[in-house]
């Protein structure tokens, strides 16, 4: 007899505990494209939660440049880059990309992806592989992106690299560790600006421990770049540091509004990657009409609309860090567009969620294991769309659902 088929049996399982703890995630539809107004399941809501942080994700130049790159040059590439998928607009972006971070890193070359999670794969099991015994040392924020632990997951089953995590607020722990190891290629990495709470890398701090520890410092910029610096240039900029010793991943579906990533670094690692790094050889090229597309971003970011957008964003984060440091809600303090309030337990996440969506405004609740157990939170985000009333608005809103939210929590 056949035994009955139950491949899915533990996904069932998992799929019931996730609703019954309250993490069951929900996805919503959109029809519009991505901006601070939003189409979202047949209504139209406030949304304070894209990485869209210069609010470029629907700018009419990039709309343009995405159908003129079409026309010039079709829709799909064809093929990975060393076979024949390598475009003239891959080439300029990944110049241009070098030349934004070239004041930081000597000799730097930059290699385009398709999306940040693939970057972080390549960089991470491409520098772990650079140790000629394999035993290459990984420290990790704890804290660090999704895609950075995948990484360093793969590294480590590729290699005998290790993994030790550390702290990114207090990095007594790291120099500890740093000083007693003697493995042969030495690697810290961490987010540039901290995915879920805002927070920067203290980076010239860690510039200087990587120099006294021979160490190489990797730094996942997602959220810096666009944002921070002078021209946008990202988290390398905003703290004006050189050092040969910097990889720098750089993502372009945030606040450059497009799609895809890129890793700079000194042009001799980057060749490496290019030769042996799986990640980029065996994944089809990004369309070259995306790259064109994040040119045009580019020029929009580095010029007087990117600082404009900028300073715009500085003063609503400004706006806010002022007038809600008396409010009752706990904030986590950050200068970036991500300001979080937590709300602990995922009922009480839900519930805010729930609160603001009632008033119009799309702000999902985050919950485990995207941030730790017992610290589920609203992840607002601002961007450069959003005018001053919009603000005022959302801070309004969430003084009123204050009361209603202990309300509701009383009501069970
Ligand atoms: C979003 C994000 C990524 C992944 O980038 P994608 O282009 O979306 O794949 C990597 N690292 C961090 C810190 C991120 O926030």
């Amino acid at each position: 007899m056949r035994p009955v088929f139950n491949a899915f049996k533990f996904a069932e399982r998992q799929l019931a505990d996730l609703d019954a703890q309250l993490l069951k995630r929900k996805l919503r539809l959109t029809e519009s494209p991505c901006n601070t107004s939003v189409m979202v399941d047949r209504r139209n809501l406030k949304a304070f939660c894209s990485n869209d942080y210069l609010g470029l994700a629907n700018h009419p130049r990039l709309v343009k440049a995405l159908g003129i790159g079409a026309e010039q040059y079709g829709v799909g590439s064809g093929a990975s880059h060393l076979i024949s998928g390598h475009s003239l607009a891959h080439d300029l972006l990944e110049k241009k990309l070098a030349s934004f971070q070239s004041a930081h890193i000597p000799n730097a070359r930059a290699l385009f992806f398709s999306t940040g999670y693939l970057a972080n794969l390549a960089a991470i099991t491409g520098l772990a592989r650079l140790a000629e015994s394999g035993e290459a040392s990984i420290y990790s924020a704890q804290l660090n992106h999704a895609s950075i632990i995948d990484g360093v997951r793969l590294a480590c089953a590729q290699t005998k690299a290790t993994l030790t995590l550390f702290d990114h607020q207090n990095l007594d722990s790291l120099t500890a560790h740093l000083k007693k190891d003697i493995r042969p290629l030495k690697l810290i990495m961490l987010d540039g600006v901290f995915s879920m709470d805002g927070d920067l890398a203290p980076v010239q701090e860690l510039v200087a421990i990587a120099e006294e520890y021979d160490a190489l410092l990797v730094l996942d910029d997602a959220h810096g770049f666009g944002v921070l610096g002078e021209h946008g240039h990202g988290i390398l900029e905003h703290f004006n540091v050189l050092s040969e010793r910097i990889i720098y991943i750089g993502t372009l579906g945030k606040a450059a509004g497009v799609s895809g990533a890129f890793i700079c670094g000194p042009s001799t690692f980057i060749e490496w990657l290019i030769q042996k790094g799986r990640p980029y050889i065996y994944s089809t090229a990004t369309p070259p009409a995306i790259a064109h597309t994040v040119l045009e971003s580019l020029a929009l970011i580095a010029g007087d609309e990117g600082k404009q957008r900028r300073r715009h964003l500085d003063h609503l984060i400004s706006i806010w860090n002022q007038e809600m440091q008396f409010s009752q809600w706990i904030k986590v303090f950050s200068t970036t567009p991500i300001q979080p309030i937590i709300l602990g337990s995922n009922k009480h996440a839900l519930l805010a969620a729930q609160l603001l969506d009632e008033a119009g405004f799309w702000i999902p609740a985050i919950r485990p294991p995207t941030v730790p157990v017992g610290s589920a939170r609203l992840r607002i985000t601002f961007s450069a769309n959003h005018s001053i009333e919009d603000l005022r608005g959302l801070m309004q809103t969430l003084q009123r659902i204050e009361g209603q939210l202990l309300e509701r929590e009383s009501d069970g």
